[in-house]
C-alpha cells in the first residue's frame, strides 16, 4: 500500500473522512502528537489500529471527537465539575474519562466500563473529525513503545506501506501526550500527566488527585504499566553531570558514539561533547523531546539523558515521559 502525505485541508480531508467510514485507518495531526484514528463505532476498524501498532491489548485507546459533537450520546452521566472543567479546557490537551455507554466498539475500552473522550484543539484534527463526524479512536501514531510522533514524516517512519494517508498539520506545538483524567468520582483524578497541569485543573475543579497504582495493583490506566516512548539506542538516565560526563568518555573511547540529552543551563559546560539541547522550560521541554529522542537513535550509540532540575507544572508529564522513555528511575 502506498502511504500518502497529504496536507490537511480540502479534499485531502473529505478523502481522510471516506476513508475512516470505510474502516480504514488514518493519521492525523493534533495538538499533541499525531493519532493513529479509527471509527470508534467499528469492532473491525478498532481491532486493526492495536494490530498496526502493535499494541497491547489491555491498553485502552482514547476517542477523539469535534467540537459540536454531542458527547451525551456517548456517556452515562457525568459529575458536576466535569462540566467546569470543559468549558475551561476544551478544546486542547485534556482527555475526559467517564461512564461509558457502551455505544462505541467494545475494543476501544478494552471491557473497561469507561470511555475516555478527547476535543483536540489543533485546527487541522477540528477539520477532520468534523468532515468524518463520528467519534474516531486514537492512539499516538507509532509503533507501540516507541518514541511518539510529532511531525507527519516520524509517522510515514513507523507506518510506511501500512496506512493509506497521513494528514499532515506541521509539527505538533504542544509535544507530549494528552493529560488523562478521570472524571468518574467525586474529585477528578489525574491517571497520566500532560499539557493541562494538576495546578489548572485544582483551580477550576478546587480539587485534582493524582492516581498512582499501588504496588501489584492492576493500574486505572492500563497505558501507564509499560516502557515507552523509547528510542531505539542504548540509554542511560543520570542524575549528575559528572555521571554524564564519565559515561560519555567511556562510550568514546570504546568508538561509541554518545550524546547527552539535558537542560539548556547545563550546555555551555559540555566542552565538545555531543549534545541535544532540551530546553529552558516545561513547554519547551515537551515541546522538543520525542523529536530529540528520534534524532537521537538516528545518530547516536548510547543517549545520556541528565535527569532536569525543575519541577511542578508541566515538568510532571515531561520528567514521566523522560522516565518512561529511558526505562526507569534516575
Ligand atoms: P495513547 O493513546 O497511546 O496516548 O494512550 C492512551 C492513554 O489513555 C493510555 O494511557 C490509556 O491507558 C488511557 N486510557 C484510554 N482509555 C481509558 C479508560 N477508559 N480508562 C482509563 N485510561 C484510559
Ligand atoms: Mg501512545
Amino acid at each position: 500500500m502506498e502511504t500518502r502525505i497529504l496536507k490537511a485541508e480540502g479534499d485531502a480531508l473529505k478523502e481522510a473522512a471516506a476513508l475512516i467510514r470505510k474502516g480504514e485507518v488514518v493519521a492525523f495531526h493534533t495538538e499533541t502528537v499525531y493519532g493513529l484514528g479509527a471509527n470508534a463505532f467499528s469492532d473491525e476498524a478498532v481491532k486493526s489500529i492495536f494490530s498496526l501498532k502493535g499494541r497491547p491489548a489491555d491498553n485502552p485507546l482514547i476517542v477523539h471527537v469535534h467540537q459540536g459533537y454531542d458527547i451525551g450520546k456517548l456517556l452515562d452521566g457525568e459529575p458536576p465539575y466535569a462540566k467546569v472543567l470543559r468549558r475551561a479546557f476544551l478544546p486542547g490537551p485534556l482527555t475526559m474519562v467517564y461512564p461509558s455507554k457502551g455505544k462505541v466498539s467494545k475494543f476501544v475500552s478494552c471491557g473497561l466500563p469507561t470511555l475516555a473522550i478527547r476535543v483536540p484543539s489543533s485546527p487541522a484534527a477540528q477539520a477532520f473529525l468534523r468532515e468524518a463526524d463520528l467519534p474516531v479512536a486514537a492512539p499516538s501514531a507509532n509503533i507501540s513503545k516507541h518514541v511518539s510522533p510529532v511531525t507527519a514524516q516520524h509517522v510515514f517512519d513507523d507506518f510506511n506501506g501500512k496506512i493509506p494517508l497521513i494528514l499532515d498539520g506541521g509539527a505538533c506545538t504542544g509535544g507530549i501526550e494528552s493529560t488523562v483524567l478521570d472524571c468518574t468520582g467525586t474529585v477528578p483524578q489525574i491517571l497520566r500527566e500532560g499539557l493541562v497541569t494538576r495546578e489548572m485543573i485544582a483551580s477550576v475543579a478546587g480539587e485534582c488527585g493524582v492516581y498512582h497504582a499501588a504496588v501489584g495493583e492492576k493500574p486505572k490506566s492500563p497505558g501507564m504499566a509499560y516502557k515507552h516512548y523509547s528510542p531505539r539506542c542504548r540509554t542511560a538516565y543520570v542524575k549528575t553531570f559528572g555521571e554524564a560526563t564519565s559515561l560519555y568518555d567511556e562510550e568514546e573511547t570504546k568508538g561509541g558514539k554518545p550524546c547527552i540529552l539535558c537542560e539548556s543551563g547545563l550546555i555551555s559546560r559540555l566542552g565538545g561533547r555531543c549534545f541535544l539541547d532540551l530546553g529552558a522550560s516545561g513547554e519547551e521541554m515537551a515541546q522538543r523531546l520525542y523529536a530529540l529522542l528520534r534524532r537521537a537513535e538516528r545518530t547516536a550509540t548510547l543517549l545520556i539523558g541528565i535527569a532536569p532540575s525543575m519541577e511542578g507544572g508541566v515538568m510532571a508529564g515531561v520528567l514521566n515521559r523522560l522516565t518512561r522513555a529511558f526505562g526507569g528511575d534516575v
